[in-house]
């Protein structure tokens, strides 16, 4: 059997988005031990660095060994106790997943439902906060990347302090993409990944927990039915100042490309970084619409580095994806849920955000649609887009 040697793909999906040669370098350093004196202060550095693109002080900040959802996991179940009563507000997949997290964690959770594409709705979490005053925590998702919807974290948190509520936010696509201020906020529990906006491959789950939430979990009856995910314990490993206690072997390797990731982020700096996401966004906005395509949502509410494309009567969706890739090497993600064959899904994550990542997609779909006979303009499709450039 011979190496397995991947295809060179463009990646403009949901995520993983395209990782740059300077995190894969990275991530092909010498493995250490993990207690290691060095492999200690590249922990304390990723935690610095972390603080930073989360905007936040707070001391427990770092990422957990796993994907996203091992971070969605890790805020349910160390926040929730059996019994308490949760605020779940679903505009999404991923929202959808958050109450299933509350129930297994032996919670009792109050679903308020928006409408696909369209943000967290503020006046409806008010209500289900009055009609339930024993909520002790409220969660949503900032970015979903379900239906490529922005939700305005600040004041949704706002909100659930106003109640004596917590608020748990899920940070996976949002973190770098769009402007998040933890502390500006005041977010008590927030978790990321690492193959959305952060350009890393997947693996990671950075989160970061507040006073707050820390009093929560000190205060808890009942001992957090995870032992993995267990803060109590896993800060064992990733704080303290001189003794680190063995807790889990960390993904050494990876740990080296996201610290890579970071510190190009950092080098950029975050509000470039936020400013890019959206200028890409117009202009592939502006290329779909010269040929007739339309971005679901609503204005002010749209994610740039997350576009959900109406798919065109007549044009079969999986030939269409399955040409970008034959043809362009070029993935871009299949609607979820309630999209499934009706939407495509553009992702402009990191270093997926470019100008030219927006113009290949421009040309491969519109020619991708040409030969399924749905003429399309591709010329104007990127003069458009190179207009945006030239504003
Ligand atoms: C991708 C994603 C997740 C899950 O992350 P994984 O790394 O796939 O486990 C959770 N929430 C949102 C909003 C996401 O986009």
């Amino acid at each position: 059997m011979p190496s397995f040697n991947p295809p060179l793909r463009t990646l403009m999906g949901p995520g993983p988005s395209d990782v740059h040669p300077r995190v894969l370098a990275a991530m092909a350093r010498p493995t250490i031990g993990h207690l290691d004196p060095a492999f200690v202060g590249l922990m304390d550095d990723i935690k610095a660095l972390l603080r930073q693109a989360f905007k936040t002080r707070n001391e427990v900040t770092f990422p957990i060994s796993g994907p996203g959802s091992v971070g969605m996991e890790a805020c349910f179940v160390n926040l929730v106790e059996p019994g308490d009563t949760v605020i779940v507000c679903r505009n999404g997949v991923f929202g959808g997943r958050m109450k299933e997290n509350v129930e297994r964690a032996g919670g009792v959770a109050i679903v308020v439902d928006d409408p696909w594409t369209r943000a967290v709705d503020p006046q409806r979490l008010e209500d289900a906060l009055e009609t339930n005053p024993q909520a002790r925590l409220v969660a949503f998702v900032m970015a979903e990347t379900s239906t490529g919807a922005l939700s305005d974290a600040s004041t949704l948190v706002q909100i659930a302090h106003r109640h004596g509520a917590l608020a748990i936010v899920d940070a996976v696509t949002a973190l770098g993409g769009v402007p998040l201020d933890v502390d500006g906020w005041d977010i008590d529990a927030i978790y990321s990944g690492t193959q959305k906006c952060l350009s890393c491959p997947p693996g990671l789950s950075p989160v970061s927990f507040g006073a707050r939430a820390l009093d929560k979990l000190r205060a808890r009856k009942t001992p957090v039915q995870s032992w993995f995910l267990d803060l109590n314990l896993v800060l064992g490993y990733w704080s303290g100042a001189a003794r680190r206690s063995y807790h889990h072997t960390a993904p050494i390797n990876a740990l080296y490309g996201l610290h890579e990731a970071l510190l190009m982020l950092h080098e950029e700096g975050l509000e470039a970084a936020w400013a890019r996401h959206a200028l890409h966004h117009r202009a592939l906005r502006a290329g779909l619409e010269a040929m007739d395509l339309r971005l679901a949502g609503a204005d002010g509410e749209r994610l740039p580095q997350l576009n959900v494309v109406g798919i065109p009567d007549g044009v079969d969706d999986a030939r269409v994806r399955q040409t970008l890739l034959d043809d362009y090497d070029l993935e871009i993600g299949a609607g979820l849920g309630e999209f499934a064959g009706k939407a495509w899904r553009i992702g402009l994550m990191g270093q997926s955000a470019s100008r030219r990542h927006v113009l290949a997609c421009l040309t491969a779909l519109g020619s991708a649609m040409a030969a399924q006979g749905r003429p399309s303009d591709c010329g104007a499709a990127l003069a458009a887009a190179q207009k945006v450039y030239a504003a």
